[in-house]
């Protein structure tokens, strides 16, 4: 292993101001935009393009009283509430409002477009809203005595996506690619075109989703051929491809990547929704005895709430309290969902998955060992479960760098850069652009791979605590040239949790960085002596555009000198500390056989050292290096008698030997 063994994490990163990508969704050219839109089943998203790469665009304001997380605003719910002719309600506003409305709430429209009624009469008779048959045989949904065809309502949804986009980007969006599942056909591709029309835009692409998440990943942008599976599990649907992904031919300057769908597999009746179902099983048979449909229909939306909260609170946690306040209607619930329970009423949800994933691979004519790599899309992969089935399925952790439930539109928004002509993701090099490394202890950085390296690439070293009894390590994965965290770009934050107690300095921690020809970034830890492992995975090249590498280039260089110093002064503090620590518990030992003049030196020297690593931790660049070099070195000899006294002490073994 290599050579930072000293190194120690800090048992809490200093709160240094991260760096973090430009969020503002600044304008850009208005002839070029073309956004990229994810149609989904039971969310929509618009994302766009340009020199900083995809980014989603966070629409409309958030609802009072609305305790999504923050990083949710962008996702708009698939869920639009009419009352006559009027839209009184779209996205979180109508999902929010499902129970009270369920008649007059529609969603997962997308099951219907392009078909007709007798085609899905099964799937209308589930829904809580009236399904009839419209204009040419067309499933249609009827509300207050108006009909309205899918592509209508989607119409709809898009009009209000493409308004909340316009104020988002303050300029007016009229041009998006759309995306639909690699399974729709010619009348669902076209049911999903006229709604484009009718929200007013120009579709200049109808885009197949799983493309869409390859194009977000750079995958087939240059190199070799590759064959990947995308394993997109939704809120209602399970949808599976092999897709070969060819680059583009180098002589044709305005080429574009080559995406053949091998096949297609997948279960429509599959997806987040019956997760939920799972924790709230034996509840739903009481919901759905008595009453009319519409209070069925309400109780069964108040129990898919709690459900899909639980279920969403268990990806993070190992348990969690599903509390429902039945007032009456429902019974009251107060219970303990485990994750370990969880997963195994899961399972055979999960081996649904991966027997579609048997199917696809077969029908592509493939052994899963000629599987490249698997992509993550949907909601629902955030699920550990669902991570480690995929992991082991078919042998490698799958991708997962870019959300999951966002990877769709980012793609769609790089389709839409590419076919305005706008210069597209100007970071797809074959070198690593800026160094990549590790918060360590006091602030610094230890560079474990270091710029223009060509990719693929990995690296390894070896890492310890700074703090007795550590049994969390925070892991802080930043990007840049600096030698402080604070002058860098912070990646990823991880923590590999639950290690045995163990003094400071004693844990063995490995790290591995690997980054892989689409520079993709893994980083994995594992504590040697107990096993534990964390792991997070990055798209180091996002939201940077050429001119920023350039800069933070520029910068590194300019304040290479004083970066040194700072380093050097940190490294100090860390290095001091622990002498410091050992010296004076060596001190306790044996002041009594010491004479009082040593005492009195060794304890006038801790205090200077104590006192420059104070100034340090504070503000290490106004710390003369040279000079707390000088003073630690001292300290060291002032303290060598009291090493001595130590040893001899414990050699004699006179019994009052502190430990
Ligand atoms: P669709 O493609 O059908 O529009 P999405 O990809 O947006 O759907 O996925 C929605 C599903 O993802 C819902 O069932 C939701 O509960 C689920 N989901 C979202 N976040 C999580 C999470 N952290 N853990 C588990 N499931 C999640
Ligand atoms: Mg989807």
């Amino acid at each position: 292993m290599s050579g930072h063994e000293q190194d120690n994490f800090d048992a809490k990163p200093s709160p240094g101001e991260e760096s973090s990508p430009v969020e503002t969704d600044g304008p850009i050219d208005p002839v070029d935009l073309i956004v990229g839109i994810d149609l989904g089943t039971t969310n929509s998203l618009v994302a766009v393009a340009d020199a900083r790469g995809p980014r989603v665009l966070r629409l409309g304001e958030r609802l009072a009283g609305d305790d999504q997380e923050d990083d949710q605003e962008d996702l708009v719910p698939s869920v639009i509430r009419y009352a006559g002719e009027v839209v009184e309600a779209v996205g979180a506003a109508a999902a929010a409002d499902l129970k009270i409305h369920p008649t007059r709430t529609v969603f997962s429209v997308k099951r219907f477009m392009g078909r007709s009624y007798a085609d899905r009469r099964k799937e209308a008779s589930v829904v809580p809203y009236s399904v009839v048959e419209g204009p040419r045989g067309l499933a249609s949904v009827e509300i207050d005595g108006v009909i309205r065809t899918p592509q209508q309502i989607s119409a709809d949804l898009l009009s209000h996506l493409r308004d909340q986009a316009s104020a988002a980007l303050g300029q007016a969006v009229k041009r998006a690619v759309i995306t639909v599942p690699a399974y729709f056909d010619d009348g669902q591709r076209q049911a999903t075109r006229d709604a484009g029309r009718l929200a007013g835009l120009e579709v200049v692409r109808i885009l197949n989703e799983p493309t869409a998440a390859a194009l977000a990943y750079g995958i087939g942008s240059r190199g070799a051929a590759e064959t990947i599976v995308i394993y997109d599990l939704g809120g209602g649907t399970f949808d599976v491809t092999v897709l070969e992904v060819m680059p583009p031919d180098p002589d044709d300057a305005e080429g574009e990547s080559i995406f053949r769908v091998l096949a297609t597999s997948g279960d429509s009746h599959l997806g987040g929704d019956d997760f939920d179902r799972v924790l709230i099983r034996d509840l739903i048979d009481e919901a759905i005895a008595g009453g009319d449909g519409t209070d069925r229909a309400r109780r069964l939306a108040i129990l898919r709430e709690v459900g899909a909260r639980a279920k969403i609170a268990l990806s993070e946690a190992d348990a969690t309290r599903l509390v429902l306040d039945g007032s009456g209607v429902l019974p009251d619930v107060d219970r303990v969902l485990t994750r370990a329970a969880f997963e195994e009423a899961a399972r055979p949800l999960v081996d649904r998955t991966l027997d579609a994933c048997r199917r696809a691979v077969k029908d592509a004519g493939l052994e899963i060992s000629k599987i490249d790599r698997v992509v993550l899309v949907g909601g629902s992969t955030r699920m550990p479960m669902i991570r480690e089935a995929v992991e082991q399925w078919f042998g490698s952790p799958g991708y997962v760098a870019l959300d999951p439930d966002r990877v769709i539109a980012l793609g769609a928004a790089v389709q839409g850069s590419i076919l305005a002509g706008v210069r597209r993701d100007a970071l797809l090099l074959d070198v690593i652009p800026l160094s990549l490394g590790l918060e360590t202890a006091g602030g610094a950085v230890a560079k474990l791979v270091v710029r223009n390296t060509m990719v693929p690439t990995k690296a390894v070293e070896m890492f310890s605590t700074s703090v007795d009894g550590q049994v969390n390590v925070a892991l802080h994965v930043v990007q840049g040239e600096r030698e402080m965290v604070a002058d860098c770009r912070s990646l990823a934050r991880f923590e590999l949790r639950g290690l045995p107690p163990m003094p400071a300095g004693i844990p063995q921690i490995e790290v591995t960085f690997n980054v892989d020809a689409n520079g993709v970034l893994g980083v994995e830890a594992v504590e040697r002596r107990s096993g534990r492992r964390a792991r997070v995975q990055v798209v180091p090249s996002n939201g940077l555009t050429r001119e920023e590498v350039a800069q933070i280039e520029a910068d590194s260089y300019t304040h290479a000198r004083e970066d040194m110093l700072v380093h050097r002064v940190v490294d100090l503090a860390v290095n001091a500390a622990l002498d410091v620590k050992w010296i004076q518990e060596a001190l306790a030992r044996v002041r009594d056989v010491l004479p009082a003049s040593t005492t009195e030196s060794v304890e006038s020297h801790l205090a200077i050292v104590e006192e420059f690593i104070a100034s340090a931790r504070k503000d290490p660049r106004s710390v003369d290096a040279d000079a707390f070099h000088a003073a630690k070195e001292s300290l060291d000899k002032a303290s060598m008698p009291v090493h001595e006294a130590a040893i001899t002490r414990s050699l004699r073994g006179d019994g009052t030997e502190a430990s």
